[in-house]
């Protein structure tokens, strides 16, 4: 159990999703936290796609900041072609647990998939592997999508990030590539035995195709999910009100993200927060010796 960030009560403003140029953010983690000080954000959770990379930096971005750090990751999971994300909030990051392996094979999986897809797109426009590459802070980052539409627009093939993920990169083109992630049940699973809290991101989210059926919902709170993360700019407000009642029928806890990712997507940090109480029984439920950073 981690210590609490903040007195009961308190309308401390926090973040639970954000992404460093660890993965697909275009901040590191120390622009990262300056940022969230200047948005008056008194907690951010650093939660990287498939990645604990940027954990190591936090102690240094919280002491510069100010602002609280709570570490996770944003884990990939798949079903019949759906990607599904979990976020994990205070896991072990040691590379024996089974949520190291499937972080590893995802991460690799990735690396294959965004290579297959360029290999795809050459075909018809002109980006090399390379152009990708050099988008690409370092050999540890998590290669995603998002980093092949770096490229796209550094050779002049589309104006931004969005502009590649409405055309060429969709999950429905021609270049689309899956990559391997475990199912949702599983990601959730290997979270808890971590001694991670769970909480399923933006399930009703439209830009991945279709939401999350409650089905498969029902499976990862089977497996032990702790929240739901409702309150995100890609829920519509009946979206919110539906998973707002799950939450209320089953017991899990609701909480809300900017899923911030920098320069590359209109989201802004603190544009949705979690309650104070949240984050108290959430950190209250993780199990790890990973605990939230305080300045
Ligand atoms: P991938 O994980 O490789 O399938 O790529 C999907 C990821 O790209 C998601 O996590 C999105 O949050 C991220 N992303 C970053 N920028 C954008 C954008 N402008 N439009 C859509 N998705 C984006
Ligand atoms: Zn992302
Ligand atoms: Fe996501
Ligand atoms: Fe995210």
């Amino acid at each position: 159990m981690s210590t609490p960030p903040c007195a009961p009560g308190s309308d401390a403003r926090i973040d639970l999703h954000a992404h460093s140029t660890w993965s697909d953010g275009t901040c590191s983690v120390p622009e990262l936290f300056a940022q969230a000080r200047a948005a008056q954000l008194d907690v951010l959770a650093l939660t990287d796609h498939d990645t604990v990379r940027g954990w190591a930096e936090l102690p240094a971005a919280v002491a510069a900041s100010g602002v609280v750090a709570v570490p996770g990751i944003e884990v990939s999971a798949e079903h019949d072609d759906l990607s599904v994300h979990v976020l994990a909030l205070l896991v072990d990051p040691s590379e024996s647990t089974e949520l190291a392996s499937e972080l590893a094979q995802a991460r690799r999986s990735r690396g294959e998939r965004a290579q297959r897809m360029v290999e795809l797109i050459s075909q018809d426009h002109p980006i090399t592997w390379q152009d990708v590459l050099d988008q690409v802070g370092d050999n540890d980052t998590t290669i995603g999508r998002p980093h092949i539409a770096d490229a796209l627009v550094a050779a002049g093939i589309v104006p931004d990030r969005s502009a590649a993920f409405h055309t060429l990169l969709r999950s429905d083109s021609p270049y689309y590539v899956r990559h391997y992630a475990p199912s949702p049940g599983r990601a959730v699973e290997v979270i808890v035995r971590a001694g991670g809290a769970a909480i399923a991101a933006h399930p009703a989210s439209g830009m991945r195709g279709t939401a999350v059926p409650h089905d498969l919902l029902h499976e990862m709170i089977d497996a032990g999910l702790a929240g739901i993360e409702v309150d995100h700019r890609e829920h519509d407000e009946a979206a919110r009100a539906e998973l707002r009642a799950l939450a209320d029928r089953e017991g899990l806890l609701v909480t809300g993200g900017s899923d911030y990712h920098g320069s590359g997507k209109p989201n802004r940090l603190g544009e949705h927060l979690t309650g104070g109480e949240v984050l108290d029984t959430l950190l209250a439920l993780a199990r790890s010796t990973t605990e939230v950073i305080l300045p």
